[in-house]
């Protein structure tokens, strides 16, 4: 059985289960935390359903689980979540990017000969071979040079999600103006690394 009663902050009917019945509820007009009495205090009539408390506090702290009927104010965190992530990310992205244009751009004097030594039409593996057998004859393949693909593949793996939260933060006005720099940088990285190549 559901209980009637006039939410105490915003004196609209609501009504909830019986099972929330001296329990904390939210106001589905005001938002505000509220305990449900133990039975109906006004007379059913155009009543609107109050959102179990649980709805509010897991929708604060992170956006609400599939499911839940999202209000604006559930819908515009989540968005502002989605957002805030996409800028870390394509910052993190971008960050990693630059890294390994400073890193290249420290080891050109290395990097040069290597790329010059190659003939036209050499496959990757010889080229490879070429350069391992050049990196051993001077003591064994250097720190930058093994942590330079992985510095470009975080880089990857962190721009693709942080475009997709890009893409997703725009859609939502809260944050939108975080997303739309996330985008900027998520446009910046790609150019970048192909700048370095
Ligand atoms: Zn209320």
């Amino acid at each position: 059985m559901a209980i009637q009663f006039a939410c105490p902050g915003c004196q609209q009917p609501i009504e909830v289960d019986d099972t929330w019945a001296q329990r904390q509820v939210a106001c589905p007009y005001c938002r505000r935390t509220i305990t449900a009495p133990a039975a109906s205090t006004i007379e059913p009539g155009a009543l609107h359903q109050a959102s179990p408390l649980r709805e509010v506090t897991a929708s604060t702290a992170s956006p609400a689980p599939p499911g839940w009927a999202t209000g604006p104010s559930e819908g515009s965190t989540a968005g502002r979540g989605v957002a805030t992530a996409a800028l870390a990310l394509a910052l993190a992205a971008l960050a990693l990017c630059v890294a390994s244009k400073i890193l290249i751009r420290t080891h050109l004097p290395e990097i040069q000969p290597m790329l010059e030594s190659v003939e036209p039409g050499t496959d990757i593996l010889t080229m490879q071979k070429k350069w391992i057998e050049h990196f051993e004859s001077q003591g064994g393949i250097p720190g930058w040079m093994i942590a330079l693909p992985w510095m470009l593949l975080g880089s990857f793996c962190l721009w693709l999600p942080g475009l997709i939260c890009a893409i997703l933060g725009v859609r939502h006005p809260a944050g939108r103006n975080r997303a739309v720099a996330a985008l900027v940088l998520c446009a910046i990285v790609p150019v970048l690394t192909c700048c370095i190549m």
